[in-house]
């Protein structure tokens, strides 16, 4: 098989969805296009003295709503392609969530684990500052997020290095989400694209419609998984859905991958793998040395939460999930996914399935907007109010509520819940929209195809509204 063009990946997916809407071509092949590329070079020198040349990408899809957002990623093996896919998706997946930005990417071609903590530094900061030379980073006009490799260490010293560049810009802070909660970060924000991906599963396990052609019964309850990449999005996934119910019956990781029918306890296996920097021989469990053999086990939802382009045609016919749930971006080609519909296999598609954390970046940079913690004036009001009505509701029953019982009633939302509650209701509600545009179709498309349609509507009316396009 020839080299995947993640790029065209992404297009193949919007042609697909393109037939079904109606509007000019012209439009269609704007939303399509990539709207601006910046790629660099420039010298890191090695803290052995060396000089390095480090390359990297900035890409904006599309700007019919600013800023755009989109994760920046380490990876040695980061292209232009990849990046301008992924900041298509982004642009998809904001728009299948309701949040009003534009899509965008960043990637340093680095391996991340063969550089010091301060040539790390050295480089993010240099980064940053390229970006804000040619006007690629800022609150209302760019704004990144930690992606694959990348984490809120990352956004701390892009944040920084903007704030230094920007004296006196009170918004400043609002230039990268992903932030730790000291430096303007939101509570929730690190875990929120595994919980969004728990949240999103979760919801299309209640659908008996849905789940009994699969033969399987409603409920995450007793789900047998399997975990591609125990990173970011997939800890967090994973330990949210085994706190759910599920069990997690296999972990894969780049070296290795382990599984036991019992269910791999996830704190465990993470602390584990941060010992060993591996996960096989993790006790209890069953080694699986070619990591990409845990994609094929008989399983009733695959999460791959690694990379793009893990199931292809080369395997998706040993592919035996009931339910494939994409943690990650792209990991299933177009091509093999059209297999998978075709095999009648739920697939919940990475635009919607990971957008959790592109929905709390929304709220932190709200929170850095407005220059307050959510919750922070309605708090004590609320829990105030609620003791009233409980205290009320002892002397009309003339019984005492328990001392706990009393506090956990009363609580008011702190930014946490508010964050969480925010992040579940737009998981819930976007699931049953592109489910809704799915049924419209006669169930004719996959829930992939449904997403890009809603997708390309929600954009072709902000263009169409400004009348650009008769
Ligand atoms: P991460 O760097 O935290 O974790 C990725 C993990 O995958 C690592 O532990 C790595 O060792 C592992 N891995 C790499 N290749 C593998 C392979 N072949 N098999 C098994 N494991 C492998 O990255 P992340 O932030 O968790 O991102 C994972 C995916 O989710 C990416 O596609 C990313 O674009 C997507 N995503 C991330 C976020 C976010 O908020 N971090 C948001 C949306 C989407």
């Amino acid at each position: 098989m020839g080299k995947i063009e993640f790029f065209q990946q992404v297009n193949q997916n919007f042609d697909r969805a393109a037939k079904h809407v109606r509007h000019p071509e012209g439009l269609l092949r704007q939303i399509k296009a990539c709207n601006a590329t910046y790629r660099m070079a420039f010298p890191l020198k090695r803290d052995d003295g060396s000089i390095e040349v480090i390359f990297a990408w900035r890409a904006e899809h599309s700007q019919h709503k600013l800023p755009t957002k989109g994760g920046v990623r380490f990876a040695d093996n980061v292209n232009e392609d990849e990046i301008k896919a992924l900041a298509a998706l982004m642009t998809y997946k904001c728009a299948v969530v309701n949040v009003p930005f534009g899509g965008a990417k960043g990637g340093i071609q680095i391996d991340r684990h063969k550089y010091s903590d301060s040539e790390l530094e050295r480089i993010t900061r240099r980064y940053t500052y390229e970006l804000v030379k040619k006007n690629f980073l800022g609150p209302g006009i760019d704004v990144p997020a930690p992606d694959y490799g990348t984490s809120a260490r990352e956004m701390a010293w892009m944040a920084d290095t903007y704030i230094q560049l920007h004296p006196g810009q009170l918004d400043a802070p609002a230039c990268v989400t992903g932030k730790p909660t000291s430096l303007g970060g939101v509570r929730g924000r690190k875990e929120a694209t595994g919980h969004g991906v728990f949240f999103g599963i979760r919801e299309a396990c209640r659908i008996a419609e849905d789940l009994h052609p699969l033969g399987l019964s409603t409920g995450l309850e007793g789900k047998r998984i399997v975990i591609q990449g125990l990173g970011n999005v997939g800890y967090h996934a994973a330990r949210f859905l085994e706190q759910g119910g599920a069990k997690i019956i296999a972990i894969a990781e780049h070296n290795g991958a382990i599984t036991c029918e019992q269910g791999l306890d996830i704190e465990k296996v993470k602390q584990h793998h941060l010992e060993h920097g591996t996960v096989l021989d993790f006790p209890g469990a069953t080694n699986i040395p070619d990591t990409a053999d845990a994609l094929e086990l008989e399983c009733d939802i695959l999460v791959p939460a690694a990379l793009e382009n893990q199931i292809t045609l080369s395997n998706v016919d040993r592919i035996r999930a009931k339910i494939v749930a994409e943690a990650a971006n792209g990991p299933t080609t177009a091509d093999a996914s059209e297999e998978l519909e075709k095999r009648g296999v739920l697939v919940i598609p990475d635009i919607y399935l990971n957008a959790g954390g592109v929905t709390v970046s929304y709220f932190e940079w709200l929170k850095n907007l407005s220059h307050v913690r959510f919750g922070r004036l309605s708090k004590r009001f609320e829990e105030n109010t609620n003791t009233t009505i409980l205290r009320e509701v002892e002397r009309m029953t003339g019984k005492q509520i328990p001392g706990e019982m009393l506090t956990r009633l009363a609580h008011g939302a702190d930014e946490e819940d508010l964050v969480n509650s925010g992040l579940e209701e737009t998981m819930i509600s976007s699931y049953h929209e592109i489910r809704e545009i799915k049924k419209k179709q006669d169930g004719g498309i996959d829930l992939r195809t449904a997403g890009f349609i809603g997708s390309i509507d929600k954009i072709a009316r902000c263009y169409l509204d400004l009348g650009i396009f008769p």
